[in-house]
């Protein structure tokens, strides 16, 4: 008979497998699947979701695992996979068939009646789903919280591993209090960046040529991935050597493609560089959707839109359009690092996107505690952006139906982006310090230092380290907001004056 260690890699394996191909076959409904190839396709996802679910909840699996248990050396990479498994299994094992049959039914029929709210502009039309899904995500928490974890933490810790709600509460009260100053300065300031500074006529298939470039440069291996069109930008990792991403671009305007391409280049250098020995074992994957975030925000942000970034791409723009010689360093820049009130986080800029998440948090933490009644949303929705940041909406489609996450019963998902930027910034001024001029590498299109020490300290450690310990090793410290605002006020001192 095979050693449990054998037996526990090799299921994990094949489980591993029809994850991967349930990543393809969504992949492939959003990029290439003739439209009525829809109904198939559902049946083949639930197909694939129960074979999955009845391999993940079989007693051989669960008895190979707790053999491991009892193996393991604390500290070992037996014990780390030993962590994941029983992490991903509690989920699957606690939870009844009937629940998850439930959430997909209900997080379905929210999608139905979410986009019919938000084109009939009409909250009461999503409220009965909402209402649903939240009682469901409760009877979940219930199910699953260790002892002392609230329900919202256990909804949290889905998708951050061992995250706590006081210490991102701490983290994003910090924020809010912080960058209102700062969003308010750059209001006072007068300075508005010209949009037209990124305005222009750029043929799509020339987009993609540029943002191709970049990418490459960045370290994105196109021997092991793709990038194809899709209606909406991301990233999936069908296999460490198979990582695919999608870009749509707008012809009158080259950032959405460009910035598109290089955040999802940035999840895809990650799943490109996850440890090749451990691939199709729990320990394998990203650790965390906070540290992913930080990797495409790293690349998209704090690189791309760097003076000294620019000062490299610029030429290489104008070469692949010649006619957009009306983009200078000096109209670009201030419109990269602009700082406006908005009404919509996805289109929110850099200096007000934080706000967004806020908003957010704050109001799912109490619709989950019940501090919030779901009929009463609207109201504190509207109430939260006129505090946080000044505005608004004139209807519900632009306040409190903007986002899907809700309508899917994803709660505890928005506050990952904010600990993204949190990571990136921690990281980056991590690397800033080991690895001396990066601004000098950067201005001469040389970006493999930067990829080399991502790799290093984050990518190819996949799960080992609990996502927490990961970042304090790499940086030296644990997560905390003040290089990330150190950043936000040096941009708003560089760009708005203020401060
Ligand atoms: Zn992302």
């Amino acid at each position: 008979m095979a050693a449990p260690v054998e037996r526990f890699l090799a299921l994990w394996g094949e489980i591993a497998n029809l994850g991967h191909a349930r990543a393809l076959s969504a992949w492939d409904q959003e990029t290439h699947m003739p439209r009525a190839g829809g109904a198939a396709r559902a049946r083949l996802s639930a197909t694939l979701a129960g074979v999955r679910h009845a391999r993940l909840v079989a007693p051989e699996l669960g008895a190979a695992v707790e053999r491991c248990a009892e193996e393991a050396e604390p500290g070992s990479v037996l014990a780390a996979q030993v962590r994941e498994a029983r992490r991903i299994l509690r989920r699957v094992t606690r939870l009844p068939e009937r629940l998850v049959r439930e959430k997909a039914a209900a997080a379905s029929h929210g999608h139905e009646a979410w986009s019919a709210a938000r084109a009939g502009k009409d909250f009461a039309l999503f409220r009965p789903a909402l209402a649903r899904l939240l009682a469901l995500a409760r009877e979940e928490a219930d199910l699953l919280a260790e002892p002392g974890q609230s329900r919202y933490e256990v909804l949290l810790d889905e998708r951050e591993p061992g995250a706590k709600e006081p210490a991102v509460a701490a983290l994003l009260g910090e924020l809010a209090r912080e960058l209102a100053p700062l969003v308010h300065a750059a209001g006072a300031s007068g300075r508005r960046p010209d949009p037209a500074a990124a305005r222009g006529d750029f043929p799509p298939e020339r987009q993609l040529a540029f943002a191709r470039e970049v990418a490459e440069r960045f370290g994105f291996d196109f021997a092991r991935g793709r990038l194809d069109p899709a209606p909406h930008p991301f990233c999936t990792g069908i296999a460490r050597d198979d990582v695919r991403l999608t870009w749509r671009a707008d012809a009158g305007d080259f950032r959405p493609a460009l910035f598109g391409i290089l955040h999802e280049t940035g999840h895809g250098l990650y799943e490109q560089n996850l440890p090749e020995e451990w691939e199709h074992t729990p320990i394998g994957e990203a650790v965390s959707l906070g540290v992913h975030e930080s990797q495409s925000r790293l690349w998209e942000n704090l690189v791309a839109r760097s003076r000294a970034f620019w000062s490299w791409a610029l030429p290489r723009l104008h070469a692949h359009f010649p006619g957009a010689r009306h983009v200078t360093l000096a109209r670009l820049l201030p419109l990269l690092h602009t700082s406006e009130p908005s009404l919509n986080r996805v289109e929110a800029d850099q200096g007000t996107y934080d706000l967004h998440v806020c908003v957010r948090f704050e109001l799912e933490r109490a619709l989950i505690s019940g501090a919030l009644e779901v009929g009463d949303l609207p109201a504190a929705w509207d109430a939260a952006y006129a505090r946080t940041l000044g505005l608004r909406p004139r209807d519900a489609a632009e306040g409190v139906l903007q986002d899907i996450h809700w309508s899917m019963g994803a709660f505890g998902y928005f506050p990952t982006y904010t600990l993204g930027n949190l990571i990136a910034a921690q990281l980056y001024a991590a690397a800033r310090r080991e690895l001396g001029d990066l601004d000098a590498a950067f201005a001469r299109g040389e970006f493999q230092p930067l990829h080399a020490w991502l790799r290093e300290k984050i990518h190819r450690h996949g799960s080992f380290h609990p996502a927490a310990e990961l970042v304090e090793r790499a940086t030296g410290r644990p997560l905390a907001s003040a290089d990330y605002l150190a950043q936000r006020k040096a941009d708003a001192a560089e760009y708005y004056g203020a401060g």
